[in-house]
């Protein structure tokens, strides 16, 4: 018997198109208990998220998701690329297998941003890494800042349009961030006392980052969150004020 947890997992991977073997792989199960789940729960066929309607909310005329975008947006700046492929580009978004839960949750905020394309998911086990994929020719439209060269050596600014999106969902946007390039851990502090030493625990928010124009985004999302933030590293934004951190959680959280 498995945790009801990871059946719903499974279950949610092959709804978005995981091919048998990659969830196998991701779900640390058999690839015959998740054809035997898939099975057992038609409702959830791939083709349910998609359409043969507009494809692209650029140049289509397709509406867009805002806040399933502002998040989008927050991983593939943190730790997406776009690939050029036959006539057409791959989002490619990396995702630790240490998170299932956020793995699942970019697969799924890359359907609702792109539903007419299929997502996949390779595995590379060596780096315990899953690629999230998704293949449009219109990633482009969606992330023009796409270019040659790494992030960090490019100049990396938002269209006006997304800037509208991200200044009316900083929290979804942080989130994004922040689940890709940021982290949430305890910092342990001891305090000598008479009858002993006592530990104190503070949880904060690291957000790592090579490229001064994503930690210029980072910084305005959380100015308007009003998250108290500073530079601890030239390359790390720090949340540890106890009311910051507190604020933060609402829209982040610890990963999962
Ligand atoms: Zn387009």
């Amino acid at each position: 018997m498995y945790p009801q947890g990871t059946v719903e997992l499974a279950k949610l991977l092959s709804g978005l198109g995981a091919l048998d073997r990659e969830n196998a792989a991701i779900c640390g199960v058999s690839i015959r208990a998740i054809r035997h789940w898939r099975a057992g729960d038609r409702r959830t066929s791939p083709d349910r998220y998609r359409t043969s309607a507009p494809t692209c909310p650029r140049c289509g005329g397709r509406g867009l998701n805002d806040e399933a975008y502002a998040y989008l947006l927050g991983l593939y700046l943190g730790d997406g690329h776009i690939t050029v492929g036959r006539r057409t580009h791959i989002l490619w978004l990396a995702c630790s297998d240490a998170w299932p839960g956020l793995l699942a949750l970019a697969m799924q905020t890359t359907a609702l941003v792109m539903p007419s394309s299929k997502v996949f998911c390779a595995s590379h086990r060596e780096v315990a890494c899953t690629y999230v994929k998704s293949v449009s020719k219109h990633w482009p439209c969606l992330f023009p800042q796409h270019g040659p060269g790494r992030k960090h050596e490019r100049k990396i600014e938002l269209e006006p349009w997304q800037q509208e999106i991200v200044n009316n969902h900083p929290g979804d946007f942080a989130r994004g961030l922040f689940h890709s390039d940021g982290c949430r851990l305890i910092n342990r502090v001891r305090r000598p006392l008479k009858g002993g030493d006592r530990w104190y625990e503070y949880p904060r928010y690291l957000f790592v980052n090579r490229s001064a124009d994503i930690h210029r985004l980072c910084g305005e999302a959380l100015d308007r969150l009003g998250v108290a933030w500073r530079f601890s590293k030239p390359t790390t934004i720090s949340v540890a004020r106890r009311e910051a951190v507190a604020r933060l959680d609402e829209f982040v959280g610890p990963k999962y």
